[in-house]
Order: C-alpha cells, then structure tokens, then sequence
C-alpha cells in the first residue's frame, strides 16, 4: 500500500510503500477511495499544540509518533474482513467512523468512544489513518453506510459534520428570537449553519476576519454576517442564546463568551490554540456555561449521514485534489487558501 506519512514533524510528508496488511479477528481492511484533509491534521503534522503562555501539548504523548499516516476523515471499500468480521461484504463501499475507543471502558460501552478513557484508537490521531490507500478498522461496526451521498462530501461528515453536529447538541434550548453566534467560517463553521439550519434554528450570525469566507456562510443560510475586525464586532454579537467556536483562540473565546446573554453556553471545538483568561464571578452570576466539544459518538455520525442521505445537510465547497498533492493541500490549508474542505484522490495513488 501506499501512504504519505509525517516522517517528521513540520517536514513534507513522504510517499511510503508498504506491505498491505491482512485484517485478524474482527478486523476489516478498507481500500480508500477519499480522504479528506481536516485543519486539525496541521496540528498533528507540526507535532503539537499550542496551549498558549508558551506551553505545548506535544502529539507524541498521546502516541502519534513518526512515522506516521495522519487522516482521519476516511471513505473507501471493503477489500478484505478478518476471520471474523460480520456485517459487510468486500465490495462495498463504507464511511468509516475513525473515533474508535477500547471498547471496553465504562464509557465506550456507552456508546461514546470518543471519549474513551482507557486507550482510544482514534484512526489518523494515535492509529494509522487515510492519506493511505488502505486502513485497518477493527471492527465493521465502525463503517457506515452513505450510499447516495457523494464521496468527496461523505467523508468529510466524519470529522467536520459529525464534530459540528455534536457542537450544536451541547446548546441550550433555543427559543425561535435566539441568535447562535458561529466563530470561523472555515469547513466546520459551514457546516455547523447548515446543520443548524437543519435542526430548524434560523438566527444565525456567521463570524469571520475574512470576508471570502463570509460570503459562502450566507450561503449556507446565516441571517447575517459580522467581520470580527470590524471595530463595532463585540457589540454586534450581544445577546446570544449560543456561541460555536470553530477557531478556538484567545480572541474567538473572548468574543463567544461575552457575546452570550445571561443563561447562554459557549462550546469550544476548534484547537488553534492559546489559553483562557476570564473573571471568575460573572460565569456564575451570568450563569453561562464553558462546555467543550470533541468530534463525535458512533451514533451521531450515523444521524449526521442520514441527514446528509436526506439532503437536509448543504454540502460546503469540497475541493478535490490527487492524493500525491497531499502536501499541498497541507501548505494550502496552513496559509488559509482554501474555502470549505480539500479531500485527497486515492483511487489515482496506486
Ligand atoms: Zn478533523
Ligand atoms: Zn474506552
């Protein structure tokens, strides 16, 4: 099989020819045919995270050690299954859930691999992943059926849809006046205002420094845009029921937080990285609440695919781009030239 991998850390990634592995037990070997390039596999691929005050998270602690294949939003076909593996047949072409936990701890066993406390398995984060013509998945109940949903676009629910979806369900009730505030227009924040749309939410104010971004939120159905460099930005948000905060960074809190009304909740999603300052006493007597959003479970990718299958979901731009070009869509994505989601070509990598 061929891979491009992260030999090192911030270096290009190379062409990698290995053996193809067999599936064992419960195993199933997927042959990929799109691999979407997620913003946080820049992060993965420099080798940290910036925790801000000058403090990294260095991925090598969670086990993501060169060399090794990044990807986490993959899309291919059943090529081989394990002795035994049930529930698919070779052939068949499968979404697959990459936030695979133990399966056995306490909260895996509750459906919530993603937050697995006792060894996830997360493919492209600490397993090898899908800038690869081939994956190991462990088992086939982590593929997912998205016949009818193009195959560019259905990889991407994998981590830009299923991680907006989940952001969407840690909101307070919302009543039909609140307003949800998205921070970052990029792939998730496009998707977050269709999915919102979706769940019937209609005032929603897409945030962006960058008006070529702002532009495809409309798109989407926001009712109204705000350049967070705008002078006037802070004061224009005041009020909102929710903030979703695609970003993640000392600014974009800053602007979520205050933004909420009294009861409001802030959910953070994206990593790009810093720490957060704020007085204490006003979380408890504005009562709002700080709450964090990781990816997804199994189950919500299943309901983001049937959404999607409905055509309740509007795609954003997906650009698709010949796997050898993997590295750059990275250097494209590091210097935010791209609008929506680039995904990787691997049916022309062999
Ligand atoms: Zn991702
Ligand atoms: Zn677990």
């Amino acid at each position: 099989m061929i891979s491009y991998q992260v030999v090192e850390h911030g270096k290009p990634l190379q062409k990698v020819l290995s053996e193809t592995p067999r599936p064992q037990g419960t195993e199933v070997l997927v042959r990929i045919t799109r691999s979407g390039v997620c913003h946080s596999d820049l992060h993965i691929w420099d080798g940290y995270f910036d925790w801000g005050g000058g403090k990294r998270f260095y991925v090598k602690e969670r086990g993501c050690v060169p060399p090794f294949t990044m990807g986490h939003e993959p899309f291919g076909v059943v090529e081989a299954l394990g002795p035994r593996a049930r529930g698919v047949k070779a052939g068949q072409k499968r979404l697959v859930y990459p936030w695979i936990g133990c399966g056995k701890c306490a909260v895996c066993k509750a459906g919530q691999d993603n937050y697995c406390v006792s060894g996830s398995r997360y493919l492209g984060v600490n397993r090898a992943g899908a800038y690869s013509t081939h994956v190991l998945v462990p088992d086939a109940k982590y593929l997912v059926d998205a016949s009818g949903v193009e195959e560019a676009y259905a990889c991407t629910l994998a981590c830009s849809a299923i991680t907006a979806y989940s952001a969407t369900g840690k909101l307070p009730a919302l009543g039909p006046k609140d307003e949800v505030v998205v921070l970052g227009c990029g792939g998730l924040g496009l998707i977050a205002i269709s999915v919102l749309r979706a769940k019937g939410v209609k005032r929603i104010v897409a945030c962006d420094i960058d008006d070529a971004k702002l532009a495809p939120a409309l798109k989407q159905g926001a009712a109204r845009t705000v350049n967070t460099r705008a002078p006037d930005a802070a004061a224009s948000l005041q009020g909102a029921a929710g903030a979703l905060d695609f970003v993640g960074s000392p600014a974009t809190a800053s602007l979520g937080i205050a933004a909420l009304r009294k009861g409001g909740r802030y959910v953070l999603c994206g990593l790009y990285g810093g720490e957060l300052v704020h007085p204490l006493p006003p979380i408890a007597q504005r009562a709002i609440g700080i709450v964090g959003s990781y990816v997804g479970s199994l189950q919500e990718l299943k309901e983001v695919v049937a959404l999607a299958k409905k055509g309740k979901l509007k795609p954003p731009p997906v650009h698709t781009r010949p796997a050898a070009e993997a590295n750059a869509a990275l250097e494209d994505l590091k210097a935010g030239r791209v609008v929506g989601r680039t995904v990787l070509d691997f049916e022309t990598a062999s």
